[in-house]
């Protein structure tokens, strides 16, 4: 199949072949027709599917197909929710780039950027609007948005909105668009409380579910190094001394151990940048692009930050700390391997992890190579030599270990392994 089998507009053809688009994914093929015959969509799929275009180009031909309302500035026509500021980003330059040859309008609203330029581009009309729920609530509550107009609502990777707690906002959302519209709803997974809001939303979906979560991840070189948690940095560090890292998108489980491996990294001459919750979207932002565009070899991420971003040609990821949900490892290293490309995921594991692990092997069905030879195997972990301090008076709390050393045992290519 081609897209020109999809019967889609030729200003949009002609946009997909200057992108390089040949052959629709999987998704695309089964979601695109059904959404452009008007009907609602329930799609259960991971990001790196292509299920942005799978959801969007149907969105453009029909309003290219619809006439805009003459007089009026032009009105929101197509609303699309995201949970995070990065996706809600990338969905608009996706969009943005499918309607070079339109002369539809597409604007992002998220939180953390100044509202005034975002105020501007709405009193100027756009036709498809990508937001945040936080911001569009703010938009929505000063009354500098108006959505009555909205016939197709998608709601982007429900399941993070809901994670996130921004359920309620999205119900508060969703009571101030016309009963009447076609709604595209996402999620990755289908918690119970995602799928009483799928019922009370969707009218006769059709259900489009693509690529098992294991098999999204069998074109994936994966493999684990089971090393102590105070050797982690060390085991990275070790690791990017190979030329052939170019570069990583490193995961840790919170912004103070993302902020603390840059930290680390900087100090070994190592450029790196780390996007989490506490950085402002600006920072967010030139993190990553720097990344994007080769500033930096290293961003290091908390899972939040770095949901469905999408970085072309990463080679690259590698889990400092192992997520305690399982799916959370798939998205992680699903950010490689994109669009049919082969990727290398790489996980640390302390001794508190090997239950997290097991249930990673299971969801994806398989067992995760271990790398046996590398210079810090559990068990060559050493805390620094106590220096003689005078005595801790009594009721002082003992003061946690600080500079710790570790025991390398021997040199070992980083990519050497033992199954
Ligand atoms: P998504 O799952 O929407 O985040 O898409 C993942 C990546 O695949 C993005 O970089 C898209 O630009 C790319 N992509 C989506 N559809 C296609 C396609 N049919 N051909 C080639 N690349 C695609």
């Amino acid at each position: 199949m081609t897209f020109n089998d999809l019967q889609l507009n030729p200003a949009i053809l002609q946009a997909l072949a200057k992108e390089n688009y040949t052959t629709p994914t999987p998704i695309q093929e089964q979601a695109i027709p059904s959404v452009l015959a008007g009907r609602d969509l329930l799609g259960c799929a991971q990001t790196g599917t292509g299920k942005t275009a799978a959801f969007s180009l149907p969105i453009i031909d029909r309003l290219l197909n619809q006439p805009r309302k003459s007089g009026s500035i032009r009105p929101i026509r197509s609303l699309i929710l995201s949970p995070t500021r990065e996706l809600a980003i990338q969905i608009a330059d996706n969009i943005t780039a499918y309607c070079q040859f339109t002369d539809l309008r597409c604007t992002a609203i998220v939180g953390g950027v100044s509202q005034r330029v975002q105020e501007r581009a709405l009193s100027r009309g756009t036709d498809i609007l990508i937001a945040t729920p936080g911001r569009l609530i703010d938009l929505l509550n000063q009354k500098c948005i108006q959505l009555h107009d909205v016939h197709t609502l998608v709601l982007d990777e429900a399941d993070r909105m809901l994670d996130m707690g921004f359920i309620h906002d999205v119900k508060r959302i969703l009571s101030k668009l016309p009963r009447e519209k076609q709604t595209l709803f996402f999620s990755a997974t289908m918690p119970p409380e995602i799928t009483k809001l799928v019922k009370s939303i969707l009218v006769n979906p059709v259900k489009v579910e693509i690529t098992p979560v294991s098999s999204t991840v069998d074109r994936i070189q994966q493999s684990v190094y089971k090393v102590e948690k105070g050797n982690k940095r060390h085991l990275l560090k070790h690791l990017l001394e190979d030329p052939s890292i170019g570069s990583a998108l490193v995961f840790t489980r919170t912004k103070h151990g993302a902020d603390r491996m840059v930290r680390e990294l900087k100090k070994a001459d190592i450029t790196a940048q780390a996007i989490h919750g506490d950085k402002s979207q600006n920072a967010r932002q030139s993190a990553l692009s720097n990344f994007k565009s080769g500033a930096t070899r290293i961003l290091v991420a908390t899972d939040i930050a770095a949901r469905g971003i999408d970085i072309e040609e990463l080679s690259h990821v590698i889990n400092i700390d192992l997520p305690n949900i399982p799916e959370t490892y798939v998205h992680r290293i699903g950010r490689t391997g994109r669009a049919g490309m082969s990727g290398i995921a790489i996980s640390f594991c302390e001794e508190e992890e090997f239950p997290y692990l097991k249930d990673i092997e299971k969801l994806i069905k398989k067992q995760i190579p271990e790398v046996k030879e590398h210079p810090y195997p559990i068990g060559s972990f050493v805390p620094a030599p106590q220096t003689d301090k005078p005595s801790r008076p009594a009721g002082m709390r003992p003061s946690k270990p600080k500079a710790r050393t570790h025991a390398p045992r021997g040199k070992h290519h980083a990519g050497q392994r033992t199954v």
